[in-house]
């Protein structure tokens, strides 16, 4: 196939931390590399905040949310800002997909095609609530009139993974910004770049100082000081169910800070005989190997009905050895690298865990190249639901496919796992569809699709894949309190 790779142009700027409208260095004066995974290579430094910045953020946020410019503005302005950002970002969205390409290893055209469009949409659709935040009036008994007040929750501390940056960034400042809290964000360590970029947008929108403050550097440095900060009122995060289990610790040992959780999934898509077979291995292929595999809800228990078993596996196995792997700057590109070293060691030892469980490898399997995180999409056939291929969270490229035979059986295995993130069902018959939609313990179902995504349709986790949900109406009752006032008449 014909190459046509894009040469990135993208300047980086900004590499320190925000904190009150201010670039500043770390106080540590320490700096971290940040890598290309499609290289292994150093693109560059960044400041690396610890607890000593997170002190000084959570200062200029409380300030912010407590008096000045932000506290004051009536609520249709602040939805003005937010649509000035997303202005922006839409300006600047060629230049934040490179970045996000560069850092992450995403292939740009992917990038540019859903994460960009995703982030911009979702800033405009909370920049909307802002000035639609309202209680209810409610009769009680005797002379009184009582009524509630959506306050925002306060200082919020909001702790991000690397494999979506700047769509888990906009999922979590949209709702907070909407609702009038302050934030103090620390971004993935793997992919801090363009969150910063975007934190050079904000002050350009206009937004108050104290408001945005960013923070790049490690989990348990500059991330664990945000989730145990006694001034920090609520603590979002994404990321791995390990340290959502930590950060709900943390907040137990502390303050008792609200705390919302999007956490890891092992999401079952059911496959029954008489789905449109074409457009359920697509699916599948799509719902498993999309953005490296490194998707939360990932359709990464593929149950496939006994009757198709064979075909499916037998054009899931063509489908996967197609997938183009490579430059994440070539156009024609599908599969870049996994975003680090560490993450590329997990993976191959998953694939080594289901070649040792005897699950049967039917492609890929292996490292492409010599250089950079990439893996070969693989796909594993007779999968049983004890191996550990089944069971945990690769986060991989690695498709685990397991036969059942009735809708009642695929029902209880589905759910006889730890996560309840999204599931998915294809068929033809609404009743089976609904069956499915019903029982199946998920935050989000799809019928006949999968990862479809819109900033309107709430998202999250039964079970330990999470607390609360995001995106929606429902997203940011998890950033208000709700205040009841009682008047004697
Ligand atoms: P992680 O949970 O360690 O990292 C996510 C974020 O949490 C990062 O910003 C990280 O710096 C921060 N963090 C880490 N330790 C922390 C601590 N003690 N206190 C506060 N913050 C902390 O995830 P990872 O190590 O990058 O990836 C490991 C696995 O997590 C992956 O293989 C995958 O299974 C899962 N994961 C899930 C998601 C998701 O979208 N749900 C995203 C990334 C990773
Ligand atoms: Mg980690």
């Amino acid at each position: 196939m014909a190459t046509a790779v894009l040469e990135p142009t993208v300047k980086i700027s900004a590499t320190k931390l925000l904190i009150n409208n201010k670039w500043v260095e770390a106080a540590s004066g320490k700096s971290f590399p940040t890598l290309n995974p499609a290289t292994g290579e150093v693109i560059t430094q960044v400041a690396e905040a610890d607890a000593a910045d997170v002190d000084k953020a959570v200062a200029a946020a409380r300030a912010a949310f407590e008096k000045g410019a932000w506290k004051k503005m009536p609520s249709s302005q602040r939805g003005l800002l937010m649509n000035r950002l997303a202005d922006l970002i839409e300006k600047h969205a060629d230049e934040l997909a490179q970045l996000e390409a560069l850092d992450n290893g995403k292939p740009y055209s992917v990038a540019r095609a859903a994460d960009l469009p995703l982030t911009i949409a979702c800033y405009r659709y909370y920049a909307g609530w802002a000035d639609k935040l309202q209680g209810k009036t409610i009769p009680v008994s005797g002379r009184y009139f009582t009524y509630t007040k959506h306050e925002p929750v306060g200082v919020v501390g909001q702790i991000i993974p690397w494999n979506f940056p700047l769509l888990m960034q906009a999922w979590k400042l949209g709702p907070a910004l909407a609702t009038g809290c302050t934030v103090v964000m620390k971004p993935a360590e793997q992919t801090p770049l363009s969150a910063l970029r975007v934190g050079e947008l904000i002050l350009e929108a206009g937004f108050p100082e104290g408001v945005v403050n960013l923070l790049p550097g490690y989990g348990p440095t500059a991330g664990a000081a945000i989730a145990r900060h006694m001034d920090v009122d609520k603590v979002a995060f994404t990321g791995s169910t390990e340290v959502g289990h930590l950060i709900m610790r943390a907040a137990a040992d502390t303050n008792l800070k609200r705390v919302t959780l999007e956490l890891g999934g092992k999401s079952p898509n059911i496959i029954f005989s008489d789905a449109d077979m074409e457009k359920a291995v697509e699916g599948a292929h799509f719902a498993l190997f999309f953005n490296q595999g490194q998707c939360c809800c990932a359709g990464s228990r593929t149950f496939v009905e006994e009757k198709c078993y064979d075909e499916f596996v037998e054009r899931s196995v063509a489908r996967a050895k197609k997938r183009i792997v490579g430059n994440p700057f070539d156009k024609n590109t599908e599969q870049g690298p996994q975003v680090d070293q560490e993450q590329f060691n997990k993976v191959m030892g998953y694939i080594e865990s289901g070649k040792q469980d005897k699950a049967k490898l039917v492609a890929g399997g292996n490292r492409v190249g010599d250089k950079g995180y990439f893996i070969e999409p693989t796909v594993f056939a007779d999968v049983q639901d004890n191996m550990k291929i089944a069971q945990e969270e690769i986060f991989g490229p690695v498709m685990s496919i397991l036969k059942f035979k009735d809708l009642g059986e695929v029902v209880e295995r589905a759910n006889k796992n730890m996560y309840g993130l999204a599931a998915a069902v294809w068929t033809q018959d609404i009743t089976k569809a609904h069956a499915i939609a019903d029982s199946v313990r998920a935050g989000t179902v799809w019928v006949n699709c999968y990862d479809v995504f819109d900033a309107a349709a709430p998202f999250g986790g039964f079970k330990q894949s999470g607390i609360g949900r995001e995106l929606g109406e429902y997203g940011l009752a998890n950033y208000t309190e709700v205040k009841t006032v009682t008047v004697k008449l």
